[in-house]
Parts: C-alpha cells; sequence; structure tokens
C-alpha cells in the first residue's frame, strides 16, 4: 500500500476506532484505520462487554444511556459471534445501608426513564440462587447487555470497510501531526483530521492529555449454563471503581452464552506490566466467593489482564485537541469503553460534520482538561 490522503484517519482498532470508522464511512466519508495489532486486540479484547447505563454524574448517565440505545438499535444487525445478551444487571446490596443506595439508584433511573425493579433480599435469592444467604437486596436494570467485545469490534470494522473505509493492520504509528501520519513500515497517510482512539497509549501518541493507565484483571470459568443469570455487581463497586489511591477488588461476575462465568474485576494505578499479579487474583476471588460462595467449586480456565484508559473526572475524551486542529480525541473511556463506543463515535462524527448531536457534548470536549503540551 502506498501513500494516500483520505479526510479522517484513525490511530487505533479497538471497539473505539471501529465504531467511529464505521460511523464515518457510512456518512460518506473517507477513513483510513492503522493499529499496530488486529482488531479489538487492546483493551476491546480484555474487557467484560457489560453494557451498562451509569449514574455517577449526568454526563455519565447521558453517555451510556444513549450508547445504551445504540447498541439496543443494532441489535438484530449484529451477528451471532458478538454474543449480544439482553441478560439485565443485578446490583447487589449487602446490607441496609447498600439498600438505601438502590432505593436512590432506583428514583434517579425513574427520574430518567430508564426501567429498574428494587429487588427485596427474597427476590434477590430467587433471581440467583447461587448468591450468599444474607444478602439486603438489590436493583434489577433489565435494559443492561452484555457482549463478546473483539467479534463487536470486528463487526463494526468489517461494516466500515463495507462503505469503503481502508485498514492497515501491523504497523504502528511512529510520528503523527498536522494531518499526516507516518507508520512503522515507511507509509505516510494523510487526512484532514486525525482521530487519536488509541485507547490506553494515546497519551504516548499526544503527550500533554491527562489518560492514565488502569490496569485489571479478568478470570473466565469452563461453562457451568444456568449457574448465573443476571450480570451481578456489588454496589461497593461504585467505591472501587472510584477509588483512585489504591488497588482495589471488586464482585463483578457475568453470564456468558457459553455457560462460562467471566469474573471480575480489579482496578490498579501504576501497574504498567501485563502480568498476573497473583495477590490481585486471590483478592479477587475471595471477594467474589464472599458473595457466591460456590464459585470455589467451579474451574478457572484463564485469567489475563487489560488496561482501562482513566482521566482524572472519569468521563472520555471526544473532540478537537485544542493545540492542533487537525487532531481529535476518542479515548479516555476508563471501564465503559464497551458500552459508550457506539455514542463516542456519533458524537465525534457529529462535531467533524457540523451535524446537531443528541446529547450535549459539552462534558466530554478535551479542551475542558488540556494542557500545554506537543505532539508526538
Ligand atoms: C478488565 C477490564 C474490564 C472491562 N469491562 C468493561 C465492561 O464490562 N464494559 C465496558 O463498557 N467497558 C469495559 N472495559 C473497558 C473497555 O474494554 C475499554 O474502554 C475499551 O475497550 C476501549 O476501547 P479503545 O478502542 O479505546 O481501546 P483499545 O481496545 O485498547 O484499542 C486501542 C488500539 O490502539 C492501538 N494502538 C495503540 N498504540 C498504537 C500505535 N502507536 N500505533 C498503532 N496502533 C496503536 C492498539 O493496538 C489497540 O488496538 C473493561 C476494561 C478492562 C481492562
Amino acid at each position: 500500500m502506498g501513500n494516500a490522503t483520505y479526510d479522517i484517519v484513525i490511530l487505533g482498532a479497538g471497539i473505539v476506532g471501529a465504531a467511529c470508522a464505521d460511523e464515518f464511512a457510512r456518512r460518506g466519508i473517507r477513513v483510513a484505520v492503522v493499529d499496530r495489532d488486529i482488531v479489538g486486540g487492546g483493551a476491546t479484547a480484555a474487557g467484560m462487554g457489560h453494557i451498562v447505563v451509569m449514574d455517577d454524574s449526568e454526563a455519565q448517565f447521558a453517555l451510556t444511556r444513549y450508547s445504551q440505545q445504540l447498541w439496543q438499535a443494532l441489535r438484530t444487525e449484529l451477528p451471532d459471534d458478538v454474543e449480544y445478551e439482553p441478560c439485565g444487571t443485578i446490583w447487589v446490596a449487602a446490607d441496609e445501608e447498600e439498600m438505601a443506595e438502590v432505593r436512590r439508584k432506583h428514583a434517579f433511573y425513574t427520574n430518567r426513564g430508564v426501567p429498574t425493579e428494587i429487588l427485596d433480599a427474597q427476590r434477590l435469592r430467587h433471581s440467583e440462587p447461587n448468591l450468599r444467604d444474607a444478602l439486603a437486596g438489590g436493583l434489577l436494570v433489565p435494559e443492561d447487555a452484555v457482549l463478546y467485545p473483539p467479534c463487536a469490534a470486528r463487526f463494526l470494522m468489517q461494516r466500515a470497510q463495507q462503505h469503503g473505509a481502508k485498514l492497515f493492520l501491523g504497523s504502528r504509528v511512529s510520528a503523527f501531526g498536522e494531518g499526516h501520519v507516518r507508520l512503522s513500515d515507511g507509509v505516510e497517510l494523510t487526512g484532514q483530521r486525525i482521530v487519536n482512539a488509541a485507547g490506553a497509549c494515546s497519551a504516548e501518541l499526544t503527550p500533554g492529555i491527562d489518560v492514565k493507565k488502569r490496569k485489571g484483571h479478568l478470570v473466565i470459568t469452563d461453562r457451568y449454563p444456568a449457574f448465573l443469570r443476571h450480570q451481578l455487581v456489588e454496589l461497593g463497586y461504585l467505591k472501587s471503581a472510584h477509588s483512585v489511591a489504591s488497588d482495589s477488588v471488586a464482585f463483578n461476575v457475568q453470564p456468558r452464552r457459553t455457560g462460562q462465568i467471566l469474573i471480575g474485576s480489579s482496578r490498579q494505578f501504576g501497574a504498567e506490566h501485563k502480568e498476573v499479579d497473583q495477590q490481585m487474583i486471590v483478592r479477587m476471588l475471595q471477594r467474589a466467593q464472599e458473595y457466591m460462595p460456590s464459585l470455589s467449586q467451579l474451574s478457572a480456565i484463564r485469567i489475563w489482564t487489560g488496561f482501562r484508559a482513566a482521566t482524572p473526572d472519569k468521563l472520555p475524551l471526544i473532540g478537537p485537541w485544542p493545540a492542533d486542529p487537525s487532531l481529535f480525541l476518542a479515548t479516555g473511556h476508563e471501564g465503559l469503553g464497551i458500552t459508550t463506543s457506539l455514542a463516542t463515535a456519533r458524537i465525534l462524527v457529529d462535531q467533524i460534520t457540523g451535524a446537531k448531536p443528541e446529547i450535549p457534548i459539552e462534558p466530554y470536549l478535551p479542551s475542558r482538561a488540556s494542557k500545554e503540551h506537543a505532539h508526538a
């Protein structure tokens, strides 16, 4: 492939880059995507695939809900291997203090049109018989879903290619700026706009953006059909996801269509190596077994790690980078990038094409957090 000119060059073929490529290409915009690896091989392959509406802030709610609805609308087009399952989430309350949080969440979602249902202890037990006794209850969010992220990214990228997108795999971006992208194999691409969608590596490509790696571990079991029916998350998860100071673990389990159980999750700042940390795994599994003792009887078949791209205010960076008018960011999605990929693509492409976005975009603009910088 020789050098070429595009309207848009996207750096990174994870689920965010793939969703952006799909959105650009379907609107008739000439787009190229480059990745040093394969499609969906980064955090996208490591993620859990929980499509979840969240309520940490109005901006987080707006983006997750909008994107969840885009996934729902796409559902009939998703191939079987994407394994989209509308299994719902149950936020599990261990005690009366957490039941107060259940009621607060229920009111928040109800006021914004998201169906939820408060479960008392008995209904929780009936919904998920493998949970331990003496939990206080939970909140069922039936419109949440799960999917298999690498196949979702591949589907989006293939659809983009059917609409003319060009894909360059196996070469890393060695330098870029002012509309030019140089790849490690010598190819140079030109784009009127460049989109940095390199996830946890985005700050290596654009120094000055405040995106840090946040490591996570996951464990997957052998096949145990009907062991688990919903994505279950402890309400204490919110505390651990918010903690920026320390390593944390939380009970977070997911039923896969294969009958496997995906067990998470951990969060670590400052752990840059990919290796599995046995201590984190022990902590994570102990936490899971506190909620679901019979997990200890299942066989785990694989453990892996991945890196979330974390921003200080827990919102992604979607929009122009003030220092370079040709550069746009689509990064910093932390633990929600599978959920929010489709909405990210919509509002990024809306900004570039001048279309009116369906949700306010200001909370996600990189200008909120820009610092003095120069890009690579
Ligand atoms: C343990 C864990 C669990 C998670 N669970 C969920 C969940 O349940 N729900 C949810 O919504 N989200 C979840 N996430 C978050 C989600 O996985 C990410 O937010 C999402 O995958 C980010 O996608 P991305 O496309 O931005 O990044 P990535 O998938 O990391 O893609 C970035 C791409 O950029 C490429 N790249 C980087 N540098 C270069 C370079 N110099 N040259 C060329 N290419 C480059 C990489 O090869 C990679 O393919 C989880 C994450 C982890 C780690």
